[in-house]
């Protein structure tokens, strides 16, 4: 198959969490040229610490999925691992819920040491990309403390990865605190590239627990309603493709759809991508003021991420500059 062409002069700043994000972030590269006109601002809700190691779930999986490293099949975690630590964490009796590949354990141990020195999340990570030879920039959403709380009704109050991993996603969600955000900031890099961008594009990811932890900092909501927004939803056919984003949805009374979706962020999209199978939800979207685009959004393979994102970019350009209004006009 042709592979699709590129979009020159363009800049693209993608909002994104771990393996959907990554995904079509993955995409997006491909097809801007240079890929350096790419910006994706990363959640860091995911990010604690583990056996004395700074972890960022969410940075790692865009990171590792853009320089070719990541684990397809599993969306976290590096391609040809070697699980050596995590054996002696066992014959240790430490706690093993967290896995950590012996290649992914470099990165934390690297992260945490220049953290440790006294340098920003946004700096490390820009080091991390271009040690993997990654042209795309890659922003962590804030360098402070902003970590995402999940209620739930079984155990209470959980850290997000205590929630995802060691609880499998399993307990009842009943809503979520993001308690840094008082007095977090969205880093200077991060508003910047949103005021720079000509598309600002919405991975498809967890809403609840991946993008709105990143459009809840001050400033960055504000800057991204001045711009061409364009979404994409993780729900198809009223399922996620991986992980609990239907679930939550469930749990917390919405029905999880695709439209669902859409009114999730309908004050900051001026279009948004569904799949063809949810077609007949595109005049319900178009109701809320969006502009819709039906197409195959299952991103089987690094051409079909390419593929999608390319269609994205069409979309986004041939939409009007001008924001629907439906205030009554
Ligand atoms: P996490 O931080 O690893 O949970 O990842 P994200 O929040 O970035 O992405 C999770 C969401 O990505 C899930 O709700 C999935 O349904 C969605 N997702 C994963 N792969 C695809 C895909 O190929 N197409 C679409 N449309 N959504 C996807
Ligand atoms: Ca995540």
């Amino acid at each position: 198959m042709k592979p699709p062409s590129k979009f020159r002069a363009v800049k693209v700043t993608a909002l994104a969490g771990g393996v959907g994000g990554a995904r079509l972030a993955n995409g997006l590269a491909q097809v801007i040229e240079p890929p350096s006109a790419l910006t994706v601002i990363v959640n860091t809700g995911d990010d604690f610490e583990h056996l004395g190691m700074k972890i960022s779930p969410d940075l790692d999986t865009v990171c590792y999925t853009l320089a070719g490293l990541g684990n397809p099949s599993t969306g976290w975690g590096r391609k040809d691992e070697t699980w050596e630590f995590m054996q002696q964490i066992r014959n240790q009796g430490l706690p093993d819920w967290f896995n950590i590949g012996d290649k992914d354990r470099l990165t934390h141990l690297e992260r945490t040491r220049q953290l440790e020195n006294g340098e920003t999340l946004t700096r490390v990570t820009r080091a991390l990309c271009h040690q993997w030879g990654i042209e795309a920039v890659v922003l962590p959403m804030s360098d402070d403390p902003v970590p995402t709380i999940v209620d739930t009704v079984e155990f209470g109050k959980l850290g997000f990865q205590e929630y995802f991993v060691q609880h499998r996603c399993e307990p009842t969600v009943k809503g979520f605190e993001f308690p840094g955000h008082t007095i977090a900031h969205a880093t200077g890099e991060a508003i910047q590239a949103i005021h720079n961008a000509d598309v600002i594009v919405l991975c498809p990811s967890n809403p609840w627990v991946s993008l709105d932890p990143i459009l809840m900092l001050a400033g960055v909501r504000e800057a991204v309603m001045a711009k061409k927004v364009i979404g994409m939803s993780p729900i198809i056919a009223g399922k996620t493709v991986k992980g609990p984003a239907a679930k939550m949805y469930a749990e917390l009374g919405v029905l999880p759809s695709a439209l669902n979706v859409a009114a999730h962020y309908q004050d900051i999209l001026t279009g948004f991508v569904i799949d063809t199978v949810d077609d007949d939800l595109a005049d319900g979207i178009n109701g809320l003021g969006i502009s819709c685009l039906a197409t195959d959004t299952l991103m089987t393979s690094t051409e079909k991420q390419a593929e999608l994102a390319a269609a994205v970019l069409d979309f986004a350009l041939k939409q009007k500059d001008e924001r629907k209004c439906l205030c009554g006009a």
